[in-house]
């Protein structure tokens, strides 16, 4: 046996998935049983804080959105535990809140792949040397999850906590208020979480499908994370495709064509006019000659964000479907700062009007202005999320703008995109 500070237990190397098909390997809805004949077991307890050092090996980035590294979470979360004159020991989360209402992935893993889940978030509190553990995700999880947890003694210290249906419950802070004091509303950003978060402690807020390759990499090691992807963007990720197709999760490559994703869809790219990447916060592009990844020059990649690719056939109107989005967001602002509560709402009524049709070619030039009266004066990236989505509508359906304007429209479904 290993000591403690040693990277990966004498347990892992065996039985390691092969291809990009790994998160689901154990089959659905798999009991602990199938997990551990699918995936072999994992000594937890031989973790140690250089279980860091394989993780920043291994390149995995956050699968919540922001793609961070996830090493760096955790090293600056066990940095933070030993920086006081009293050390405290850090809180773990793993979140799987997903209030980006395109977004199934997650709930998907939680039902499909709990244990995995499991064996990252008690991984990540033993590399930083953690003492509590929470899992925050909507109640529709939280059932199978709690069922995961009573199949192993080695989880019954997960307490887990009910996220609301709400866009911006899932937002790191937002975690971290709701584990504290019940309400999922984020907190000001400029308190680092790894220094205070829950009970003012040093904490670790990780998407759960981050956490199940966490679980992955602690069995069978960076090498293997690597063996698929790219070296900027090495691994696998979830994906959660709707549209033009029926609600789907994939698992891909890291670096996939955008292209290939959709036609693994059994989407044809001919037929869309644009496909949404990301989610809410996320870009519109053509549906081609991109790739899925954080890293890359914006011309050639656009980043995953929560995972999810939305595809607008050719027959609908993307400037009424991002209107729409637009006053989903307005609506779901935490009413905290003003110029999102007020900024949003002013934002979705010049869009409406220009997907409306109305003749009025000062509106995009409105829509410029309140954009950059709200960027950058929120507590949290809702607003610049929104002004992102926007912007790419503008560019990517330019030539719907200039139709709207003069009071037409070039597609067929005018109003039910
Ligand atoms: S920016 Fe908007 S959503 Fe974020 S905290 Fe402020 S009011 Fe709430």
């Amino acid at each position: 046996m290993r000591s403690a500070d040693t990277a990966l237990p004498e347990t892992s190397r065996t039985r390691a998935p092969e291809g990009s098909f790994r998160l689901f390997a154990a089959g659905t809805h798999a009991g602990f049983r199938d997990h551990l004949e699918t995936f072999g077991p994992l000594d937890v307890r031989s973790i140690g804080p250089g279980f860091i050092a394989e993780l920043e090996k291994s390149g995995l980035t956050g699968r919540g959105g922001a793609a961070f590294a996830s090493w760096r979470k955790l090293a600056a979360t066990a940095q933070a535990r030993s920086a006081g004159l009293l050390p405290a020991r850090p809180v773990v989360i793993a979140n799987g809140a997903e209030g980006e209402p395109l977004s199934f992935k997650d709930r998907t893993l939680l039902a499909n792949s709990p244990h995995l889940v499991i064996d990252g978030l008690l991984v990540a509190t033993r590399a930083v040397v953690g003492s509590e553990m929470y899992l925050y995700a909507t109640a529709a999880s939280l059932s199978g999850v709690g069922q995961a947890i009573a199949e192993r003694p080695d989880a019954r210290r997960i307490r887990l906590v009910e996220a609301p249906e709400t866009f911006i419950s899932g937002e790191a802070s937002a975690a971290v208020n709701a584990i504290s004091t019940g309400t999922a509303l984020p907190l000001d950003k400029r308190r680092r979480l790894s220094e205070s978060g829950v009970k003012g402690r040093p904490t670790l807020v990780l998407n759960v499908e981050t956490l199940a390759h966490v679980g992955l990499i602690a069995r069978y090691g960076a090498p293997w994370f690597r063996s698929v992807g790219t070296p900027r963007d090495p691994g696998t990720r979830l994906v959660s495709v709707s549209g033009a197709c029926q609600d789907q999760v994939l698992e891909v490559a890291g670096n996939a064509a955008l292209g290939t994703i959709l036609h693994d869809a059994g989407i044809d790219a001919a037929s869309l006019s644009a496909v949404l990447v990301g989610g809410y916060h996320g870009r519109w592009v053509k549906p081609l000659d991109y790739q899925l990844s954080p890293a890359g020059p914006v011309n050639q990649a656009v980043r995953p964000g929560a995972g999810v690719i939305h595809a607008l056939s050719v027959e609908q109107c993307g400037l009424a479907a991002t209107a729409r989005i637009l006053d989903y967001l307005a609506a779901e602002s935490a009413r905290q700062c003003g110029p999102c509560m007020f900024g949003l709402p002013a934002m979705a009524g010049v869009l409406n009007r220009i997907a409306a049709g109305e003749r009025n070619p000062q509106l995009p030039r409105e829509l410029d202005r309140l954009s950059r009266l709200v960027a950058g004066r929120g507590a949290c990236h809702h607003p610049d999320g929104t002004i992102g989505l926007v912007s790419s509508a503008l560019e990517v359906f330019s030539a719907d703008v200039k139709a709207h304007l003069a009071g037409t429209c070039l597609r067929q479904d005018w109003r039910a995109a």
